[in-house]
């Protein structure tokens, strides 16, 4: 007989942590898969200030809490691995292909968060991991007492300035446009930081230096128009210009469940157009990208996964 699953959740960042503790409360046979850290971009945060209950606490120290919660439950199979692609079949069972195993469930919850985008200009494929980084968490220890920049202009580039301006010399903040979108407290924040300069409406076209000895420095231009291009010496620079979703396994899915930018569009149960295809967390087109509302989804997911299984006569 197939061995088939209730739930099969891919990804154990807070999303899928969340909805595999729910579902398992509730008697599920959950399966939680993930390629790499329980916690997922929590490992990318120095401190996680807005999650309700802790008024400060390291990235990496909530992952950790998280993950001791969830491997305390009893009935979820954690796996390890990276799922390549999901496909329905048409008795209405999903098959989840991993590197060299296919598992099936009833229902597949997608919680594979997103990962960071690139500039796509010269150089930067070339110098990334030699000096061009896209986690300040992970490797700013790299450029302690130099000068390093931080591209962008959102509450991933003012943390990652702010977090370097204690280890490095100094930070220049090059933003394409002349005001931040990051949240008030941290531009606040980062407006008193003495070692922290802005170049404003600035757009970087090239990554400079040689796979040998890493990078020197970047060049940009004026977005307005009324500067040259101008290019300055640098020994770092950390990419943070946004997110991509993680939804490259779901080829197979049509648009109305994963849109033209990759993220998938549910309903306010979490659900997709496509039954017992669920999504939570960062990966959702609506998702505010926030730890509480990661979790939030897992919970509301949670409840439609148990009517779904119910409604096909899979649950008791
Ligand atoms: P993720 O955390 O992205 O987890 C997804 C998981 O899925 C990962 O572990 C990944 O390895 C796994 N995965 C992906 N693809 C596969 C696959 N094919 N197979 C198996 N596993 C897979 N939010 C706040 O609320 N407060 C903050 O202070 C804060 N600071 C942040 C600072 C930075 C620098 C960044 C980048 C984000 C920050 N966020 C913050 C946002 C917050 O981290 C996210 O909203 C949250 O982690 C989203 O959780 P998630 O479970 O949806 O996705
Ligand atoms: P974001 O909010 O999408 O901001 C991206 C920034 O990069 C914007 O300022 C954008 O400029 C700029 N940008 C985009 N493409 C660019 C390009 N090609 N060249 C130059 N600049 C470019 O992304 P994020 O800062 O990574 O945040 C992602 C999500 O995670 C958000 O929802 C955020 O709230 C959340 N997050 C939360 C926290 C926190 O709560 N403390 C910390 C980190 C992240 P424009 O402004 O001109 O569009």
């Amino acid at each position: 007989m197939e061995k088939i699953y209730d739930v099969l959740i891919i990804g154990a960042g807070p999303a899928g942590i969340t909805t595999a503790i729910y579902t398992a409360r509730a008697g599920l046979k959950v399966g939680l898969i993930e390629k790499g850290l329980y916690g997922g971009q929590l490992h990318n945060t120095d401190e996680v200030e807005n999650y309700t209950g802790f008024k400060s606490i390291k990235g990496y120290e909530l992952a950790d809490d998280m993950q001791e919660h969830v491997e305390s439950i009893e009935n979820i199979e954690h796996i390890y691995g990276e799922v390549q692609t999901v496909r329905k079949r048409d008795d209405d069972i999903f098959n989840i292909h991993l590197e060299t195993d296919v598992l099936k469930s009833h229902v597949v919850v997608v919680a594979t968060g997103v990962r960071y985008k690139k500039l796509n200009v010269i150089g930067e494929k070339e110098l990334e991991s030699r000096g061009l980084s896209y986690c300040a968490v992970c490797d700013g220890a790299f450029f302690r007492n130099k000068n390093v920049a931080v591209i962008g202009g959102g509450d991933s580039a003012v943390e990652s300035a702010l977090y370097l301006s204690n280890i490095v010399n100094k930070v220049t903040l090059i933003h394409r446009r002349d005001s931040l979108r990051a949240e008030k407290v941290l531009q606040d924040r980062l407006f008193e930081k003495s070692n922290i300069n802005i170049i404003w409406n600035a757009e970087v076209n090239e990554i400079l230096g040689d796979v040998i000895t890493g990078v020197n420095g970047l060049s940009y231009f004026d977005t307005t128009g009324k500067d040259y291009a101008q290019s300055m010496n640098i020994d770092g620079i950390f990419v943070n210009i946004g997110m991509i979703p993680v939804t490259d396994m779901l080829r197979s899915f049509s648009r109305l469940t994963v849109n033209h930018e990759g993220y998938m569009v549910t309903d306010e149960s979490m659900e997709t157009l496509t039954s017992g295809l669920f999504a939570v967390g960062d990966v959702r087109r609506d998702s505010v990208r926030q730890v509480v509302s990661a979790t939030g989804d897992g919970a509301v997911a949670s409840e439609d996964i148990i009517r779904y299984l119910r409604g096909k006569d899979l649950l008791k």
